[in-house]
């Protein structure tokens, strides 16, 4: 008898609250280890010739629909399937040890790796993720434990796990699910962008969840709130009614006005673009008002078409996006690392390990300045692409003018290269920096001299400003947004951006929220980009509120460094502004 109405509290994300049923997802897989007898080992090695023919049809199967560079690899792990010395000598100690063929298989891959992995050779050191992945498969098909992209997702179906990549949280698009409920990550960690720019509730960090759950489980999880209820009674379920229906109301009145300019009462207007991270979150952008693109996060594809597809592979995708898009697509340079890993990048690249401490460490431009192939094959699809709409490019991870320096002149050599092969390309790209470390926050009024736009990001800056991971659960309450360091810097790069006359905009999640919006207006910024879902709320917001009134309250801010105070007076300037902090999905947290 399941208990009923256990509420637990995590971080939420998005607009919406959600029924569904629990769907519990772990890649983890635990190995049986027990003894058989002499009768039993022949049924042992049928099912391990069971368990290859079943890994090489799954093989076989999703080579077929991958790029090339995944099709070999996946090629090489059918081979090893089928490596005759090391199957033999599995079977061979299954008869002589009289253990199941589980844990045989599993000691034995284990055995080969940490052989492989203490080769000096790191080319070689590396197949052993290629072994790991192998084994990973055929002890899930010894077990019938299916792999999840063969697993049937309902769509009230709510994904509870311990962690989730992105590339995880991308599949789970594709089979259109209800909600995430995860243990770790924070606010701005990237499961948490791409379920609110997918417009699905996640609710994350939530301590032990995956403990407390059974298969059959109902579950409410509210995104607005990061209120989690397990198997609600009917009384329960009737509220959820009540209050889904009245977020519905509340989303459609704003989206009814979306069409309208986001003018301030004094008349000031503001610019609200999208931030993306696949084709498909273009479609439908004009329903929110808005054409342009104010951040197209590239990694998303290195994740699902990679680990590094190739410059037609690039061309052909950016192409389609800069060719649907009315206004103009600010473009990122891959930003890969922090936890914007897929396990290929792990397993397939020679190029790319994990760092121990991935946010401070090969990031970003620094990846892309040291494999300067990469970066000149993706900024080579950007060019060749750029004939097909407007578009800007955008750098992330700017910590020291030297690397704007060095990229321009990278830039400058991919211009010539196309020259050359008379290629057609826009040869008045501008070209922007992302602020978010607070070295480029600091030195930001020499960046301006080198770079047409700056774009404030938001989630890296206050986690790199306050030391704070951004996916860390405990240490999430020194993730403060308000806090005076925080606000400073934004004031700095705002007032370095205006003296240099270029182009500045926030793109980042505190951009995205109610609470913090008179505050950035305030701070001098007035281009922001954000999830299209949160578009009808912020421009419902803006549209409320005076620029002269939201200088004034900055300089009240600028008098306390208590943050709770803060948004205490935060609050009452709203209340006055009669804004509604209930339709807020990140004051909540
Ligand atoms: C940011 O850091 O605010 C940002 C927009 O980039 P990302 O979240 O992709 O790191
Ligand atoms: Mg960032």
């Amino acid at each position: 008898m399941p208990i009923n109405n256990i509420i637990i509290n995590g971080l939420g994300i998005g607009e919406n609250i959600v029924l569904g049923k629990v769907f519990y997802y772990s890649d983890e897989i635990s190995v049986p280890t027990y003894s058989i007898t002499e009768d039993e080992i022949e049924k042992e090695y049928q099912r391990f010739n069971n368990a290859i023919k079943e890994s090489e049809n799954q093989l076989n199967e999703l080579q077929s629909s991958v790029a090339n560079e995944i099709g070999d690899i996946l090629y090489t792990h059918i081979i090893m399937l089928n490596d005759k010395v090391i199957n033999n000598q599995i079977k061979e100690t299954v008869a002589r040890t009289k253990k199941n063929i589980d844990s045989v298989y599993n000691k034995i891959m284990f055995d080969y790796i940490n052989k492989i992995r203490s080769l000096p050779d790191q080319t070689l050191a590396e197949r052993s993720n290629d072994i790991m992945d192998v084994r990973t498969r055929v002890l899930r098909n010894l077990n019938n434990v299916s792999l999840i992209q063969n697993i049937p997702i309902n769509t009230d179906a709510i994904i509870v796990a311990k962690n989730l990549t992105p590339s995880d949280t991308l599949h789970f698009r594709d089979n259109s699910i209800a909600g995430f409920a995860v243990e770790t990550g924070g606010v701005t960690s990237h499961i948490a962008i791409l379920a609110r720019s997918l417009g699905i509730p996640a609710i994350v960090g939530l301590k032990n969840i995956t403990s407390m759950i059974n298969v059959g489980d109902s579950m409410i999880i509210n995104g607005k709130t990061g209120q989690v209820i397990i198997n609600p009674d009917e009384k329960i379920k009737a509220g959820y009614e009540i209050t889904r229906a009245l977020y519905k109301k509340s989303y459609e009145e704003g989206m009814l006005e979306s069409q309208k300019k986001t003018i301030m009462l004094d008349n000031v207007e503001i610019d609200i673009a999208i931030n993306i991270d696949t084709y498909e979150d273009t479609i439908n952008i004009e329903k929110y008002g808005c054409k342009d693109i104010g951040l197209y996060r590239t990694e998303f594809l290195y994740m699902t078409h990679g680990p590094f597809p190739n410059e037609n592979v690039q061309f052909e995708y950016y192409k389609n996006i800069f060719d649907s898009v009315e206004g103009t697509t600010t473009i990122r340079t891959l930003d890969l690392g922090g936890d914007k890993l897929a396990d290929g990048y792990n397993i397939n690249s020679s190029n790319f390990e994990m760092d121990e401490n991935p946010f401070l460490g090969w990031r970003a431009i620094r990846f892309c300045l040291s494999n300067q192939n990469i970066f000149k094959t993706q900024l080579r699809a950007i060019f060749r692409a750029s004939v097909y709409g407007k578009i800007r490019v955008i750098i992330p991870m700017i910590s020291v003018v030297h690397e704007i320096i060095k990229i321009k002149e990278i830039i400058e050599e991919v211009k010539e290269q196309l020259r050359n092969e008379k290629i057609d390309f826009d040869d008045n790209i501008k070209l922007g920096a992302m602020i978010e470390t607070p070295s480029a926050a600091i030195s930001s009024d020499i960046l301006a001299k080198h770079v047409d736009f700056f774009s404030i990001g938001s989630n890296d800056l206050i986690q790199y400003t306050l030391a704070c991971d951004r996916t860390n659960e405990k240490v999430a309450y020194l993730y403060q947004p308000l806090d005076t360091s925080v606000l400073r810097l934004i004031k700095m790069i705002s007032l370095s951006a205006n003296k240099a006359d270029i182009n500045i905009s926030l793109c980042g999640e505190m951009g995205a929220s109610i609470i913090y919006c008179p505050v950035l207006l305030g701070l001098g910024i007035h281009s922001l980009s954000m999830s299209k879902t949160s578009v009808p709320t912020i421009k419902k917001t803006i549209r409320l509120l005076k620029m002269s009134e939201c200088k004034k309250l900055v300089d009240v801010l600028f008098e306390t460094d208590d943050t709770e105070e803060k948004k205490i007076i935060i609050d009452k300037f709203l209340k006055k502004a009669n804004i509604n902090l209930a339709d807020d999905d990140i004051i909540k947290n």
